[in-house]
């Protein structure tokens, strides 16, 4: 026998152990974001990539190193399985002119792929939840988002996740403010290390994003951008910031908060765990007015974010939750041939009502199949013999609680079931 085939390294299959907990999650999720009048849009996990290289910037991790990318055999084009879900929401909707009516509030879930390496929190294939509202401008929609992730938050029992905020500011206070990292960080050359030495001239705001602890005392001196705003964005950082002060949410202004993605201007945010050592960030986003036009739109401002559904999970798991259970109505046991037949009948007429109902398969005496009807966790047996068959009848019998087995035709079954 050869070696058996195994998943790829970083992509995790879901067992039907934790299912219940994503559905759990999946339907939370749903509820929320229908609270807020969020609407699902569904885009290719396969995109061209000059998508991601023009929206998150060629001179960032996710672009570098981490993309799948490959050509496509038949036509050569370029391809990359999704790292993140901004961009193709954006590309959708100016493809399909979403904007020309009204601004949009979207929101998307799904697998993203990343050439990482694997340990806890961090995978090659994870997934995230992303919220897009495309068409506002105004502080009131950042504000809209980290009130309403604090809601999730709440919603999952989850206590423990604090919020960081900064400012990038316009596209030219960052591109001054570049100028002034670039200077200071030149100035000390020697104590940067390899990934800030390539990034000095590119892309120095990245440096601040460093988690090297050697490095970390000469960013925490660096200028701060937040001390020269342009006065719109400070404008629009303070409105924010009185909005959420208004809802008592609670927040630190992180002046070093950078994101690792090139599209993001003014508000950015990130929530954060201390539980979960350095993947401690479970949910990250920001304002990015200029990435509509950047792909070829008609400008529209924009902001957005997304959260890390493993590392959520993770958190739900190590508080022990448990989701509720979900066992089926019924656990239907037959023996005999004509008990067979009318047992296939019986279920489906349960199902008609509504009911969840596992029809026993594979033979066995009724000691055997009781076992299972047990194991199973329905609330009720439904057993079908020669008796039963002959009159048109099934026993019934509670599984959950003490009460005697009664015989009555289906119909009734299915009546006292669904009560
Ligand atoms: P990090 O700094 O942890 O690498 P990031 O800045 O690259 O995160 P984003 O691109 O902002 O992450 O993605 C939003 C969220 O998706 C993150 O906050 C995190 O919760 C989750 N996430 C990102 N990369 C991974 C990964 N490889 N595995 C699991 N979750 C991830
Ligand atoms: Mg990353």
């Amino acid at each position: 026998m050869s070696n058996p085939i195994q998943a790829v390294r970083g992509m995790n299959d879901i067992l039907p152990a934790d299912a219940a907990l994503w559905e759990f999650f999946e339907a939370t999720v749903a509820d929320w974001l229908r609270a807020y009048g969020y609407t699902q849009i569904r885009t290719p996990i396969v995109e061209s990539t000059d998508l991601f290289v023009r929206s998150i910037g060629e001179v960032t991790d996710i672009v570098e190193k981490e993309m799948y990318s490959f050509e496509d055999k038949l036509n050569g084009e370029r391809l990359t399985l999704r790292p993140e879900g901004t961009a193709s929401c954006v590309r959708a909707a100016t493809q399909h002119n979403l904007l020309y009516n009204a601004p949009q509030r979207l929101w998307y879930q799904g697998a993203m792929f990343r050439h990482e390496r694997p340990q806890k929190g961090r995978y090659r294939q994870f997934h995230q939840v992303g919220v897009e509202s495309l068409g506002y401008a105004g502080p009131d929609m950042d504000a809209e988002h980290i009130i309403m992730t604090a809601r999730l938050w709440k919603l999952l029992g989850l206590e423990d996740v604090a919020l960081e905020i900064n400012s990038l500011g316009s596209s030219e206070a960052r591109s001054r403010y570049r100028s002034r990292l670039i200077q200071y960080f030149g100035q000390h050359a020697d104590a940067l290390d390899e990934d800030a030495k390539r990034r000095l001239h590119s892309n120095p705001l990245r440096i601040l994003d460093s988690k090297n602890p050697a490095m970390q005392s000469i960013i925490a001196a660096a200028p701060k951008l937040m001390d020269d705003l342009d006065d719109e964005s400070r404008a629009h950082f303070d409105a924010l910031r009185q909005m959420l002060d208004a809802a008592c949410v609670r927040y630190t202004v992180n002046p070093r908060l950078v994101r690792g993605l090139d599209y993001y201007n003014a508000t950015v945010f990130e929530w954060v765990t201390t539980q979960l050592g350095a993947q401690g960030t479970v949910c990250a986003g920001g304002r990015y007015d200029g990435l509509i036009a950047q792909i070829g739109g008609k400008p529209a401002p924009a902001c957005g974010y997304a959260m890390g559904v493993e590392r959520l999970l993770a958190l739900l798991q190590d508080k022990n939750f448990t989701p509720p259970a979900l066992p089926p109505d019924a656990y239907v046991l037959h023996l005999g041939e004509q008990a067979d037949h009318f047992a296939i009948s019986a279920a489906e007429k349960l199902r008609d009502e509504g009911l969840s109902v596992v029809l026993h398969c594979g033979g066995g005496s009724f000691k055997a199949q009781m076992k299972k009807a047990d194991a199973s966790g329905a609330r009720y047996a439904i057993i079908i013999g020669d008796d039963e068959v002959a009159a048109g009848e099934v026993s019934v019998k509670p599984l959950r609680e003490a009460g005697e087995q009664h015989r009555m035709t289906p119909a009734a079954a299915a009546e006292l079931l669904a009560r």
